[in-house]
């Protein structure tokens, strides 16, 4: 089955089951400014799960949303791991809980896409202090194996019929997303990949779920519990299913078994064409010192294949957040093809593109601008290449803060400074490299590890409490600077709040203190935090701010504080404005020609 057939037959599944078909939601999170890139696909319905009602005012949704996971990116080169994916994923506001969900799991992938039942294995939550076992899931599991007459026994060697495996928290619950709020258990449902595994013994017959015999398919996560603020988990009063399916790793399956032969998710439709593209204009010269050819191959097709995605998605290179992912992403791919010009972009572009032009139109019309941005990057990093080259020649031996100095000031990757220096022969202190790389690897892991973790929206009661003073903050500035203001982007963390603007100058001291303390008057007033689904246009007539391109079909959701700021947003906020707490403008700076930031606290 092409993955354009099976995207069509599990929106077609549930939609037959009562769901509304969502679109893919935009790579860069919207309203969502903790974390960089939309990493699953219940990412965007984070508010629906936490109980705002969803404007198709449907409780049961099903989409097909894409996906990036930078946190992968280590692992990209094996034969399942991807930093772009899409996810197929359906849910339940509040509606259908375990025993439709596994079912339906079950049903789909045995009965709509012919698996093999007895390759299926599962895992469920085992259960300790704050939550029991999940019995009742796998109550579920054991019928459903049994109408298919397999005997699926709990925790047991695979030779004695084990099926179902009971897992510690760490890898079997999902959440909460802040340190409060809907948790629950988890059920994962595993693909044997290899026909001869079971006949090979396991050091104690059970089954390894990190190997590469195990290939994890789904995960069916059922928030059923609140944790709250003195560490207990009662139950929840809506309970939730959230499910993620990854289309390359089912495409992966699915055409192995069509071609009797067992594939790696780079050999699927949607990307063995752009590896093969790649693989006839990357020549692969000395690529042994990086790492081995076909590591390579799938790096560079990974990568560029998310970095188009990107791109069509609004993201350009630069050197801060995002642009600095997609930065990293393409400079990795540079380095592997080794290749001294920008030729080879056009044609992988083109390939990529036209690969999912039906599935993403916006990325056919953008192909141009596509294929141009990397260009210009291959552009500048050879150019950097060649400059660190000049740095290297120039000394005779170079010390490990050398080389770290060269990446730091050119960006000159530590890799290539190795085998220059090493093919010139200049010695270099490896000791010393290694223990600056590392430094530099912990601080940078430290420094992002926030927002690069979960990829899961903090709703933490500060960050809530942060939102709503962002949407203050936003009407204050077009009440006492005037209605040219545009909101440019805003980033919030349980410290701060960080609000980029359109405006010209910088702002006097007397605008500043209006600002504030017009925020504060409306604090102190008390004013009710309200929510409705409307219209975009109904929105916009009702002088809502926002974007107003078209989600979830056609409504949106608006947030109104009294009768002061009424904003198109997904939240959540505080009820009452009295909530948000004194608020403080820290600083005001610039961010680029007429864009100004303000950092502002609460307390
Ligand atoms: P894994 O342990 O294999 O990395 P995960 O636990 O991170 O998977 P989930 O967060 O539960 O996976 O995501 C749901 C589904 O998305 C997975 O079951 C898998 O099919 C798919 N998936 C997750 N990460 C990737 C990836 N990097 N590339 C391709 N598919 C992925
Ligand atoms: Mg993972």
């Amino acid at each position: 089955m092409k993955s354009q057939e099976i995207r069509q037959t599990f929106l077609d599944f549930f939609k037959e089951r009562g769901h509304t078909v969502i679109p893919s939601a935009s790579l860069v999170p919207e309203n969502d400014p903790t974390v960089l890139f939309t990493t699953a696909g219940m990412h965007p319905l984070v508010p629906y799960l936490l109980g705002q009602a969803h404007p198709s005012g449907s409780k049961r949704l099903a989409s097909v949303q894409k996906c990036v996971r930078t946190q992968d990116i280590e692992d990209v080169g094996d034969a399942r791991h991807l930093t772009f994916f899409e996810m197929l994923g359906n849910w339940s506001l509040g509606d259908y809980f375990k025993q439709d969900s596994i079912r339906w799991s079950w049903e789909f992938l045995t009965e709509k896409l012919h698996l093999d039942p007895s390759k299926i294995y599962v895992t469920v939550f085992a259960g300790d202090q704050d939550a029991p076992r999940d019995e009742e899931s796998i109550a579920l599991w054991k019928e459903c194996f049994a109408a298919k007459g397999i005997t699926a026994e709990v925790d047991k060697p695979l030779a004695e019929g084990g099926r179902i495996f009971a897992m510690a928290k760490d890898s079997n619950w999902w959440g909460p997303a802040g340190t409060t709020g809907p948790c629950g258990p988890d059920t994962e449902i595993y693909y044997d990949v290899d026909d001869e595994w079971l006949n090979q013994t396991l050091p104690d017959g059970m089954p390894d779920f990190e190997s590469s015999r195990l290939l994890e398919i789904w995960n069916n996560v059922f928030m059923q519990y609140n944790k709250l603020e003195d560490g207990s988990f009662v139950p929840l009063a809506q309970q939730n299913v959230d499910t993620g399916m990854g289309l390359e790793r089912i495409a992966q399956i699915l055409q192995s078994e069509a071609q009797k032969k067992r594939l790696t998710i780079f050999e699927i439709d949607t990307l063995k064409p752009i590896a093969d593209e790649i693989k006839k204009v990357v020549p692969f010269v000395d690529v042994d010192t990086i790492s081995g050819e076909q590591e390579s191959l799938r790096i560079i097709t990974d990568h560029i294949r998310t970095s188009v995605m990107m791109i069509a998605d609004g993201v350009y290179p630069s050197n801060k957040d995002r642009g600095y992912i997609l930065r990293r992403l393409l400079r990795r791919a540079i380095l592997h093809s080794q290749l001294e010009d920008a030729s080879w972009v056009a044609p992988v572009v083109e390939v990529t593109t036209s690969i999912y032009k039906e599935q993403y139109p916006s990325i056919a019309e953008l192909q141009d601008d596509i294929t141009k941005a990397i260009g210009e990057e291959v552009a500048k990093f050879q150019k950097t290449i060649a400059q660190g080259k000049k740095e290297i020649a120039k000394r005779e031996s170079l010390t490990g803060k050398d080389a770290f100095d060269l990446y730091q000031s050119y960006g000159f990757p530590l890799e290539l400074t190795k085998e220059y220096a090493l093919s010139k022969g200049v010695t270099i202190d490896e000791a010393e490299f290694e223990t600056e790389f590392r430094r530099h690897q912990d601080l940078s892991r430290t420094a992002s590890s926030g927002q690069f973790k979960s990829g899961l929206a903090d709703h933490s009661d500060m960050s809530v409490r942060y939102h709503t003073a962002t949407h203050l903050l936003h009407q204050s500035l077009r009440q006492i600077l005037g209605d040219t203001v545009q909101q440019k982007g805003s980033n919030i963390t349980p410290e701060r709040l960080r609000f980029d603007f359109s405006w010209p100058e910088k702002m006097t001291f007397d605008q500043l203190k209006a600002v504030e303390d017009l925020v504060n008057e409306k604090i102190a007033a008390g004013l009710p935090v309200t929510v409705e689904t409307m219209s975009p246009d109904a929105a916009h007539a009702a002088g809502a701010l926002g974007f107003f391109g078209h989600k979830y079909g056609d409504s949106v959701t608006v947030y109104t504080m009294g009768d002061f700021s009424k904003e198109i947003c997904t939240g959540p906020h505080v009820q009452n404005t009295k909530e948000v707490g004194k608020f403080h403008i820290a600083k005001e700076e610039a961010v680029s020609a007429g864009v100004r930031r303000i950092k502002a606290t609460v307390e």
